[in-house]
Formats: structure tokens, sequence, C-alpha cells
């Protein structure tokens, strides 16, 4: 037995514990649509989950697998399937998991397009009630006798509330819900959903875990917490076939993956590998100047809020402290009512006018006027968005060019 490495060594010599061919130090990228087997039977245990192995790519591929299995390291976890995108991975685990009459209990404050798929999905006759989680009674008044799953995110985008991640874990170990953390705004080095009891963990692998915004990818994780022998919705065929420790994933894998088909491509798979091998160093970094530059934005008399786990002012600032490493790199800030918010984001020179979060390079984006665009002034004004608010991806350049480049938009 090996003891067990830190997290970067870990993510760096994964690979090889492999032996790739001809020795390479990475993966290499595996582009066939299928395998073929000498013996035919070798074939049909692959298909009958007795032997591990290659049939058709769209599930299965050894470039997304040795992926997978450095999110499985990340997150403390048993298993990973990995998806085309975040938001791909999220529809998948609602679709392969969830019947109709089941309930859904999900936090209000989440990704804009989770919460639109989940719209879809109660468009086709899902139970699906949104509630303020960062108060665990709010959770316990909205459970039902039919809520199968409960969804949050730990740091929500824009605004940075984080909801009662380990009282709504007990809560859910106690009811036997399926507790599905989505991940991304923390990654794996920051936070680990496992620590507060998830069952299942969701990256986006093109925010952080990717992290330079060149590769999109998403990933659920099997923290091999629940009990997912006496679930109900597990297909009777999957019983006979595998343990039950792996019932969950595999439903996900079959149900989520190979039937609906959002597989990451490994060329993808590869951009993103490499990526992850400097999550820590990354996060750290920008980490760091998220928190020197929200500092620098709480003390500027320009500036009207701060939204920052990291800050004293914000709600759930001793939450964050307990449960996170660092305290991440998104923030939203608003400006003085003197000033235009879009005409100071073009005075900004170095930070980029742009969607996306987690990548290397600091992003900005005006939330009321795009991302919340849809919602319409009504609904903003009820979730707190001013329009004033600005929306800012904190990246790994070097500090005074940051806070430089603000603090001459601002002046
Ligand atoms: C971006 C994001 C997603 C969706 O990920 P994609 O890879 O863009 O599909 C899901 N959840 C959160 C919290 C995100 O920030």
């Amino acid at each position: 037995m090996t003891t067990k490495k830190g997290f970067t060594t870990t993510i760096l010599h994964s690979d090889r514990l492999t032996k790739p061919e001809h020795g390479a130090l990475h993966k290499p990228i595996h582009t066939a649509v299928t395998y073929g087997y000498d013996d035919v039977q070798d074939l049909v245990d692959v298909f009958q989950n007795k032997k591990k192995g290659y049939a058709y790519s769209r599930q299965g591929n050894p470039t997304v697998s040795a992926l997978e299995h450095k999110v499985t390291q990340m997150e403390n976890g048993t298993a990973t399937i990995a998806f085309s995108t975040g938001m791909a991975a999220i529809a998948a685990t609602v679709l392969a998991l969830i019947k109709h009459g089941d309930h859904i209990l999900a936090s209000s404050y989440l990704f804009g397009n989770t919460r639109s798929v989940f719209q879809s999905y109660m468009d086709m006759g899902l139970d699906i009630t949104f509630v303020d989680a960062t108060s665990i009674e709010n959770v316990k008044e909205a459970l039902q006798p039919n809520t199968k799953m409960l969804f949050v995110e730990t740091i929500a985008n824009p605004a940075t509330q984080i909801v009662d991640l380990e009282k709504i874990g007990n809560l859910c170990e106690e009811k036997g819900i399926i507790y599905v953390v989505d991940n991304t705004m923390t990654s794996p080095y920051i936070f680990k959903p496992i620590n507060v009891k998830a069952s299942l963990v969701i990256n986006s692998l093109t925010k952080y875990i990717g992290g330079h915004g060149n590769a999109l990818g998403g990933s659920v994780t099997d923290t091999g917490l629940f009990d997912w022998s006496n679930f109900a919705n597990i297909f009777e065929g999957f019983k006979t076939t595998v343990k039950p420790e792996v019932l969950g994933i595999t439903q996900i894998r079959k149900k989520g993956l190979r039937d609906a088909g959002g597989t990451l491509a490994p060329e993808a798979a590869h951009s993103i590998s490499v990526g992850s091998e400097t999550l820590a160093l990354r996060m750290e970094r920008a980490s760091n100047n998220a928190f020197a530059l929200a500092t620098f934005f709480e003390g500027h008399p320009m500036i009207k809020k701060v939204n920052y786990p990291g800050l004293k002012s914000h709600p759930q600032h001793d939450m964050a402290t307990h449960l996170f490493a660092k305290y991440g790199a998104l923030m939203s800030i608003e400006v003085d009512d003197s000033i235009d918010c879009l005409a100071f984001l073009n005075k900004l020179k170095l930070v980029i006018k742009s969607s996306n979060l987690g990548d290397t390079r600091t992003l900005a984006i005006p939330v009321a006027q795009t991302i919340f665009n849809e919602l319409g002034p009504v609904k903003r004004a009820e979730m707190g968005i001013a329009d004033s608010l600005i929306r800012l991806s904190i990246g790994i350049e070097d500090l005074d060019d940051l806070i430089g480049d603000f603090k001459e938009a601002l002046g």
C-alpha cells in the first residue's frame, strides 16, 4: 500500500499509474470511436458489466477515463462520469435518477442555465421547488414526503450567497435524500462536498478545473456515501449485474450519458487534464488576488457594495472560513450611482469584458444587462440584482496590474 499523496502530486502522477504506451507522461488522446475484441466473449462481458473495457466511445473512452479518475481523486470520491459540458452533467443526473411523481428541492440561488433546465423539467411534469437554502429552517419546511433529491451550489453566482451546506447534508442523510452539490465555484481544491455528506458532486470542468478557457466539460462524482441499494428508481436490470455501491453511477452512465449522449470529446478531456495539473496553484493565486481586490473595493469611495465570502461583511463569512480552504476567485461589486457601470467597464484596459469564469485571465460582466437580462427588471429587483452590479472572475495576473487597472478606471 502506498500512502496517500498530496492534492497536486496525486494529479500530476495519476496517468502514469496505468503505464501509458512508450512511457508517455500524459494519457494519450484516443480518438477511436469503437473497440474490437479477438474473443467475442470479452465483448459480451463488457456489455454485461462483467468485465472492464471499452465498447463504444459515447459511454467510455480511455482518455476521458483518465480525466474521470483525476476528478474522483480530487473529490475523494469513488467514481466519476465526465460530460461534454457542466450543463450536460446536471441535465443527465436528473434525467437518470428522477421519475414523474418525485420531488426535487433546489436552492433558489442557482446558476441561470441550471434554473432554466429545471424549468424545462418542470414543464415536463417534474415537481421542483426552489427555496432560500441559506436557512436550514426554510429547507426543512419545503421538504415533501416524495423529495428524492436536494440540489445546491457552494458559492452562488453572482451574489456569492452560501447555503447551509453542512446542515443540509445532515438532513439529507437522515431522510435518505440524494444530496447533489455543484462544486464549480469552489473547485475540489477549496472544498470537498463529501465533507458535508454530499451524495453526488457536480463540476463544470470548463471553469477552474480546466482553468484556461480552452475546453468545455462537466462531471458528476459519486462520493460513495449514498446507499443506492434501497433507492426506488434503480433500473431492475442493473441490480443483477452490478454491485450495490455502483448502482447510482452505473445508472447515470447508462441513462444519463449513454442515452442522452452528452459525451466529452477526448481532445477536450486532454486539455482539461493538463489544465487540472495546476488547479491548486491557480486557485491559491486567484483567491489571493480576489481577497486583495475585495479589500481594495471595500475601501474605495466609488464602490457601493462588494459581495465576497472573504470579507467580514459577507453574511456567511464564518461558514466560508469554517468550510473552505480559500474564499474563491468570484465576486461582484456595485459601483456608485454617479458612475455609469458600462462606461466604467469600458475604461478597464486589462480586465476583459466577457462571460465565463474560472479562466486564468480576469473577466468582468455587467449582470443585469447580460446573464440576468432575460429575467426582466421585476424579477431582478426581487433577487437583489442592481443595474450597476458587475461580476468579476479574478484571474492569476500580477496583483499590482489588476489593482492598477481598477484604480485608473474608477479614478
Ligand atoms: C458554468 C457553470 C455550470 C455549467 O457549466 P458549462 O460547462 O458551462 O455547461 C454549472 N454550474 C455552475 C455553478 C457554473 O458556474
